[in-house]
């Protein structure tokens, strides 16, 4: 079974729907691309998949290796080895990154199974020399006055950490410098394997030079409406979104 499937995904928030039909595979060893125009649900199908309370989905399906994800509880999407980079993800007080990582990790384990302190130190320094990060970013409260880059960073860090089947990024380009956007790409291309499969959100080709992903699919009005290889994102990047819509005769 693939890593991601999901099937004719409808998805409502208050009423209104914004994911119209909308279906995607994903295997793993790949990493998909979703690019669109502001406000076609890019955010609205990760908040979906994570089972953020307040979208309902109306009909369809997703599962993970053959697995409902739908009927799992938002810990359990966890385990099973989902990930999500949320676009503004949240502070919370009184943890130190350190902690938060390791129980994290420790969650998705058998008793008996989890990782010790010394081998969990030792792949936390080895994740964050690869990411550039200053030693003593372990010690800082989760996202406590981290700048914007800070957080993408640290994302991409609990990525390495928890190893997920399948992580969803959300945007993690946005606000990056060149130079933390080379860094977020260098951690997500280390990640690349047999046993991964990513799917990018986002509005930029600019991070699709640095992470080359196999497919790249063109979200509009809900649901996708053209895929294709990395040059479609060329295309995109210097067209923009017009020829698509003239194509397919959609009106804005
Ligand atoms: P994108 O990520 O592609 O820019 P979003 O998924 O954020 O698009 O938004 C899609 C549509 O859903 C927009 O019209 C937006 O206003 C609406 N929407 C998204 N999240 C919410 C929410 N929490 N409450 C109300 N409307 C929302
Ligand atoms: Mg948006
Ligand atoms: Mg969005």
């Amino acid at each position: 079974a693939p890593f991601l499937k999901i099937e004719n995904l409808h998805v409502s928030i208050e009423g209104k729907e914004i994911l119209k039909d909308f279906s995607i595979e994903i295997n793993g060893g790949e990493i998909h691309a979703i690019m669109g125009p502001n406000g076609t649900g890019k955010s609205t199908l990760a908040s979906a998949i994570m089972g953020h309370p307040k979208y309902e989905i109306t009909s369809g399906s997703v599962t993970m290796n053959g697995e409902d994800v739908l009927e799992m509880e938002v810990d359990e999407r966890a385990q099973a080895g989902l990930f999500l980079a949320m676009q503004y993800p949240s502070e919370i007080s009184g943890i130190t990154n350190a902690d938060f990582l390791r129980s994290a990790i420790n969650a998705g384990r058998e008793e008996g199974e989890e990782l010790s302190l010394m081998k969990f130190i030792r792949k936390l320094d080895e994740k964050m020399d690869l990411l550039e990060m200053d030693q003593q970013f372990a010690q800082r409260y989760l996202n406590e006055g981290f700048s914007g880059g800070e957080k993408k960073r640290n994302e991409i860090l609990q990525l390495m950490m928890l190893e997920p089947k399948l992580a969803i990024l959300d945007e993690i380009d946005s606000g990056l410098d060149i130079d933390a956007l080379k860094v977020v790409s260098k951690g997500v291309n280390a990640m690349r394997g047999s046993e991964f499969g990513c799917l990018i959100i986002t509005h930029y080709q600019r991070l699709l030079d640095y992470i080359k992903p196999d497919k790249v699919h063109v979200m509009m009005q809900g649901r996708i409406v053209k895929s294709g290889g990395s040059e479609l994102a060329q295309r995109l990047e210097a067209e923009g979104y017009d020829w698509i819509k003239e194509e397919l005769g959609i009106e804005d």
